[in-house]
């Protein structure tokens, strides 16, 4: 049962990159607000998942993203299916609110260009401002949708040679009570510890890998995760991991997410 304050999370799939689809999905989930469900990055599997859930892409209120990799930033299909498809079979020719930081937007609109901006609008005529009346682009590092306020912080995922690619995590408020989403990124302690000790904080949803950990990695490993204190792991749930491993203690942590799982917090 959900309260008024309480911030509710689906997952569409918590898989990483390369995800065998019979097994996960992307790394990707739906927030419940007062305005509609907001996804909460759209990798090319979010339409999928959607459809196994009953939630047509019509009912999204906004889509958010958190950086420009293809299990994360790929719109295209959800966009369409707003404009030629609805519920009942009949396009209802929603257009798409996406809601980023400027660094990845801009990038974005500039690609969607060649993929939805030449299209047949409801009269039949063939029209080239898809970009423009299909989307509407927001950008902003800090959004509040139906109730539930969205912050955009930065992190760090691919980063180093003077070279850091944009790429973000978000807290996510209802009422008091805030759920942080590490999105990707490498292992960096200080927001997780800063989070961990806010009572107003209920939730860490972190990117995990259990590969071992390599050189040209941009992710967050398992035995790093160890290394937070035990109050900070209290407050950890696995995202991006695709699976747990046999053998692997789970009970250090809180949860690790799979998908289609909901969590009310
Ligand atoms: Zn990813
Ligand atoms: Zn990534």
């Amino acid at each position: 049962m959900r309260y008024a304050g309480d911030v509710k999370i689906t997952f569409l799939g918590s898989g990483g990159a390369f995800t065998d689809f019979r097994q996960n999905y992307h790394n990707n989930a739906l927030v419940e607000t007062g305005a509609g469900p907001v996804l909460l990055d759209c990798g090319f599997t979010a339409a999928q998942s959607m459809r196994e859930l009953g939630i047509h892409p019509g009912a999204l209120s906004a889509v958010l993203f958190t950086h420009l990799h293809a299990d994360h930033a790929s719109p295209e299909q959800v966009i369409w299916e707003r404009y030629y498809s609805g519920p009942h079979g009949f396009p209802e020719f929603k257009p798409t609110r996406l809601v980023a930081p400027g660094e990845l937007l801009s990038p974005m609109k500039a690609s969607l260009e060649h993929y939805i901006g030449i299209y047949s609008d409801p009269t039949g005529t063939v029209r080239d401002d898809g970009v423009d009346s299909l989307v509407q682009f927001e950008h902003t590092r800090e959004v509040e949708i139906g109730g539930v306020r969205f912050q955009f912080f930065r992190v760090p995922h691919v980063h180093g040679n003077n070279i850091d690619k944009a790429a973000f995590g978000v807290k996510i408020t209802e009422g008091n009570k805030t759920v942080m989403w590490s999105g990707d990124t490498t292992f960096s302690p200080d927001w997780v510890r800063r989070a961990a000790d806010d009572p107003n904080v209920t939730q860490i949803f972190h990117e995990c890998t259990f590969f071992p950990h390599f050189r040209g990695t941009v992710h967050t490993h398992w035995n790093e995760l160890l290394t937070l204190p035990d109050d900070a792991r209290s407050k950890l749930t696995l995202m991006h991991h695709t699976a747990v491993p046999d053998g692997v203690d789970i009970e250090a942590v809180a949860d690790a997410a799979r998908r289609h799982q909901i969590f009310e917090l």
